[in-house]
């Protein structure tokens, strides 16, 4: 099971803090932002100890494919009303491109955007033509994986037949994939009790060679409910049995799944989440218990 969760990335240890975090859950996987993912300020990647996270992962086993990058959630690349968000977008994604190819990452998780005042179908012909205005700075190494979000407010990319859509208004749809997270799906109405079913439909629309990313969370609210309110493994509507079979389906098994669940009190859970699927045993009482540790 490749397995993982969101870690942070701080000073004075950068990359290699992320890692032996990540190390510390016991996980197979990492996903970092390369700052704050509400903004935009990024050091230089040379202060980032790329190289001794590089040694440690390779100490530790774990490929570079499996360091995933996430681009920061206020890039939007279906606004087509603001020049100036538009262009931010744009010089962004070039600089965060370029960031992920120096880190020797393989993949960048986006998130397709929001219409605001437009509409879906605005939204995502915007989408595709902001990546298509970048074209020139995709780089053979990094592929961009677009996020099936929770069609929460003007959210586009909460269906798979809209991310198909954007994937075939794409000049270069090899620098593309998917990451598909099950909270969002969830939220966006699809039952993630039949992930078979679920892999069916994204085989046929979209096709399951461009799958690269899950990210695994339980939802706090109601199918279709276009919320996205995450949950901790077990806690929430979708429930850990079925979490603990996508974690294990053998059509992803080569997929990283990425926990990004909420911290319980002051703690992060996902050394307990992952140990849980790993064995297939939910232990509520051992996330519980985490509320009352200092
Ligand atoms: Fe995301
Ligand atoms: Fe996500
Ligand atoms: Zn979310």
């Amino acid at each position: 099971m490749i397995i993982g969760s969101h870690v942070s990335l701080s000073a004075p240890d950068f990359l290699l803090g992320s890692v032996n975090e990540a190390l510390s859950y016991d996980a197979s996987a990492l996903m970092v932002y390369t700052g704050a993912p509400q903004n935009t300020r990024r050091r230089p990647v040379t202060d980032l100890k790329v190289s001794e996270a590089k040694e440690r992962m390779k100490e530790a086993g774990i490929p570079m494919k499996h360091m995933i990058i996430h681009a920061p959630y206020i890039i939007n690349p279906a606004n087509s009303t603001k020049e100036p968000v538009m262009e931010l977008a744009r010089s962004f994604l070039i600089q965060e491109i370029e960031r992920v190819h120096e880190i020797g990452a393989s993949f960048l998780v986006l998130h397709p955007g929001s219409f605001t005042d437009t509409d879906p179908d605005t939204g995502i012909r915007t989408a595709a033509s902001q990546l298509n205005e970048i074209a020139d700075s995709l780089s053979d190494s990094v592929t961009i994986c677009l996020e099936t979000m929770a069609g929460k407010g003007s959210e586009i990319g909460y269906t798979l037949e809209q991310i198909a859509e954007l994937l075939d208004h794409l000049k270069h749809p090899e620098h593309y994939g998917v990451c598909l997270d099950t909270c969002h799906m969830n939220d966006a109405g699809y039952d993630m009790q039949d992930f078979d079913a679920v892999l069916d439909q994204f085989d046929s629309l979209i096709g399951l060679k461009r799958l690269c990313v899950i990210h695994l969370n339980d939802s706090k609210n109601p199918r279709g409910a276009r919320k996205d309110r995450h949950a901790n493994i077990g806690m929430g509507t979708i429930g850990f049995e079925a979490l603990h079979a996508i974690a294990e389906n053998t059509r992803t098994a080569h997929v990283p799944k990425i926990l990004e669940t909420p911290y319980i009190g002051k703690h992060a859970p996902y050394g307990i989440e992952i140990s849980m699927l790993r064995k297939g045993v939910f232990e509520a009482e051992r996330l519980n218990e985490l509320n009352d540790r200092v």
